[in-house]
């Protein structure tokens, strides 16, 4: 009985090992997904509150893999962004977005504006990305505050000369920035004007436990006024009920996003949202 006890010790794979091996499966398919695009961007609207209208949209990254199916940006990103696909990746989202953007101006709303997340670890890659950003605008004949770049707090507080450097040529660009997550994080508030923010998205985590009277309603109308004094624009992230959205409408928080407004939905989708949303 021992005997046994060893060999099927023996041919089980620790779970370390096991974890290893799955990753180095992902990051195989990870890289194939890329050549062989399996990638596609999904569209969720951001509602400008005191109206309802769509105003803007965050582009989402989906992954179609054939034999896993679906797989969501959390169960890749941090890989890609270890293993560096995160930069051929990202350039392959903004590109996309970019486009999709031009063509939404074009054909509907020519004020329409697109975020595309941006990972600390494109910022301090190399500097060619941004470049051939800038570049493709201006072969869309795109402006660039059709597009706002969102990023987190950690950039801010890890920008080195690089980050810095390529948020003054995005800048420059005038794409907008957004930062992403707001209040997660431990930045001080005066990153917010040393890096000129556009706008901030509360994270979700507050706007969840919006009721009324609740801490986090006060926070969040903090949050509002200063950002406000400050000529920075609000984005509620995760609204997901008719009571969160109106004690932001009541705090006076410029935009929403969320379930309760509208799911990512896939290019065509957005379209016919958008088209509803202009003749509503
Ligand atoms: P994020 O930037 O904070 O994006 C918002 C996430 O919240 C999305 O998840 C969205 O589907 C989800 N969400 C929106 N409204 C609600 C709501 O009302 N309730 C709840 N529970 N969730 C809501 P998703 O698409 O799974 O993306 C997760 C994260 O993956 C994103 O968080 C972002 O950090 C990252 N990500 C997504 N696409 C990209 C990309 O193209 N590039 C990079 N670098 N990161 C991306
Ligand atoms: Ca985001
Ligand atoms: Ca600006
Ligand atoms: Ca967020």
């Amino acid at each position: 009985a021992k005997e046994k006890g060893r060999n099927q010790f023996c041919e089980f794979t620790p779970p370390m090992e096991q974890e290893a091996q799955n990753r180095r499966l992902l990051l195989r398919d990870l890289q194939q997904g890329l050549d062989g695009q399996e990638f596609e961007l999904h569209y969720q609207p951001i509602v400008e509150i005191a109206s309802g209208r769509i105003v803007k949209a965050e582009a989402l990254i989906r992954w179609n893999q054939p034999l896993r199916g679906v797989v969501s940006p959390g169960e890749f990103i941090a890989l890609a962004e270890e293993s560096g696909l995160i930069v051929p990746l990202g350039d392959w989202v903004f590109q996309q977005a970019a486009q999709q953007v031009a063509q939404w101006r074009t054909m509907l709303a020519p004020a329409f504006e697109l975020s595309v997340n941006v990972s600390p670890v494109q910022l301090h890659a190399s500097e060619q990305s941004v470049q051939d950003w800038i570049a493709r605008l201006d072969a869309l004949q795109l402006p660039g505050s059709a597009l706002v770049v969102e990023i987190t707090e950690r950039v801010l507080l890890e920008a080195g000369k690089e980050a810095d450097a390529k948020l003054q040529a995005l800048q420059k660009a005038n794409i907008q920035l957004a930062l992403d997550d707001f209040g997660t994080g431990y930045s001080s508030l005066s990153y917010l004007k040393r890096f000129d923010i556009d706008y901030i998205k509360i994270d979700r985590s507050f706007v969840s436990h919006l009721t009324r009277g609740s801490d986090d309603t006060v926070l969040c109308q903090a949050i509002i006024v200063m950002a406000h004094q400050l000529g920075i624009h609000v984005v509620a992230e995760g609204v997901e009920t008719q009571e969160q959205h109106e004690i932001l409408h009541e705090a006076g928080c410029d935009y929403g996003q969320g379930y309760w407004y509208c799911r990512p939905v896939p290019a065509s989708e957005f379209t016919e949202r958008l088209r509803e949303s202009l003749a509503g």
